[in-house]
């Protein structure tokens, strides 16, 4: 559908995506065949490469979000904390910098104690993360998580932080543009399975306005530590028991999860991305900024949570989105649309708001139950059993929710 609502298409390489949405000359190619001015990347592939920013940078094309330099610096989550310390910001515990043998590591545990998280320098999308129990594997799953991470990411980096049990996610949207730095509230993403995200929803359930504002200054100084321009995502992990929030990683691009942050400010985060790309100063303040009401966001993915999600790629034959007061569905599905096995299973993104955190829950849950994909099996009806879950309901649980909701 994208393909064909364009004005104009390239085709750029086959299906595997390490041959055309990966391949950095073959987008570029197609970009300057066209004259284009710009590139958005999205929020996948290219989207936090910096060479890739940098390249587009030589040849005269906008990239639409920060620079190059800035991607670099944050894509290095040892790197992004040692600039968030700097900024004032509290990290989580844990290594000072790179750990790259087994005595460091050891000096490190003796500090944060067990269990202790060993994290890919270059990890993202839930990946190139390690839970460490007892001293006695510390050794075997050092080594085993930085060839791991050799192989994901090309860099073997690791880093180690206290493993939080007791935690929710929650990170804050900002927009910048190197002299106006603005934030557009929090987004709260504890519902994940894996450490990847399920749902979001904003405002948080469980903060109170002094953390509220805490966070969000937090999220700014470190923007205005890098002169950060266009958008982007601070994350934090806040611990339910010392009610103490710690950033864990930037995000230097648009994220899933945007529409959230749309839905409960009624600012267009993409139109904003573009007004900052083509060097518009942005035209409102901080006070201009109005949270109202709730959002929820799902994933929609097509894989089959009876199956231990596997992905479940095939036609399309009947498709119809949910629709209302309140009610946004991002997605590339029509009817007749094949979906490939090469890519992420995300089909969709459903987004709900309400007056109240109730009144959006509940027409999510509606909109749940009109999505229609035809036989393609995918996480909604998931979804809403977490959305009646008593806990979800009552807004009160950690990361692990998911978890146990699915071992029980
Ligand atoms: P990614 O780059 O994959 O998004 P993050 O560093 O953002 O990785 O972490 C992803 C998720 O992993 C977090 O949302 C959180 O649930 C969990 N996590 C990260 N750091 C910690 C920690 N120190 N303790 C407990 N959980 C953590
Ligand atoms: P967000 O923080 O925006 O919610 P994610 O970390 O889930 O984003 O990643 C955004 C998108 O890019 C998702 O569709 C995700 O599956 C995909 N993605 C992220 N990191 C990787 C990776 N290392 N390999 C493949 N896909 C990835
Ligand atoms: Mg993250």
């Amino acid at each position: 559908m994208p393909v064909r609502l364009a004005d104009k298409a390239v085709c750029i390489g086959p299906a595997r995506s390490n041959m055309s949405y990966r391949n950095q000359q073959a987008v570029l190619g197609a970009a300057l065949s066209f004259g284009a001015d710009a590139i958005h990347p999205g929020y996948g592939f290219l989207a936090e490469n910096a060479e890739f920013a940098a390249a587009c940078e030589k040849e005269g094309i906008i990239f639409i979000g920060p620079s190059s330099k800035v991607i670099h610096q944050m894509g290095d989550k040892i790197e992004a904390k040692k600039i968030a310390k700097k900024a004032g910001v509290p990290t989580v515990p844990g290594s000072d910098g790179a750990i790259t043998e087994f005595a460091e590591a050891l000096k490190v545990a003796k500090d944060v104690g067990f269990p202790l998280l060993i994290k890919a320098a270059a990890g993202g999308g839930g990946r190139g993360m390690r839970v460490v129990r007892q001293m006695e594997s510390l050794e075997s799953d050092l080594s085993e998580i930085m060839s791991e991470a050799e192989t994901a990411f090309g860099d073997s980096s690791v880093y180690i932080e206290r493993y939080l049990t007791n935690i929710r996610h929650i990170e804050i949207q900002v927009m910048c543009d190197g002299e106006t730095f603005l934030h557009m509230g929090e987004r709260d993403c504890t519902t994940q399975r894996r450490n990847q995200k399920l749902i979001e929803e904003g405002p948080s359930p469980v903060l109170d306005d002094r953390l509220r504002q805490e966070l969000a200054a937090a999220a700014v100084n470190l923007c205005r530590e890098v002169k950060y321009t266009n958008a982007g995502t601070i994350e934090f992990v806040f611990d339910l028991d010392e009610r103490k929030f710690y950033f864990i990683e930037m995000n230097t691009r648009i994220q899933v999860e945007h529409p959230v942050s749309e839905m409960i400010t009624g600012l267009d985060l993409i139109k904003m991305q573009l007004e900052v790309a083509s060097g518009i100063p942005l035209a409102i303040r901080q006070d201009d900024i109005r949270i109202s009401g709730h959002a929820i966001e799902c994933r929609i993915n097509a894989e089959d949570p009876e199956q231990n999600f596997m992905p479940c790629p095939g036609t399309v034959k009947r498709f119809h989105m949910p629709g209302g007061l309140g009610i946004r569905m991002d997605t590339h599905i029509e009817a007749g649309y094949v979906i490939p096995p090469f890519y992420d299973s995300m089909v969709g993104k459903l987004i709900c708001w309400g007056q109240t955190r109730e009144e959006a829950r509940a027409r999510m849950i509606a909109a749940l139950d009109e999505l229609d994909l035809g036989a393609i099996t995918t996480t909604a009806p998931f979804h809403k059993e977490i959305l009646q879950n008593e806990q979800f309901v009552s807004g009160v649980f950690n990361t692990s929710f998911v978890a146990t909701l699915l071992g029980k």
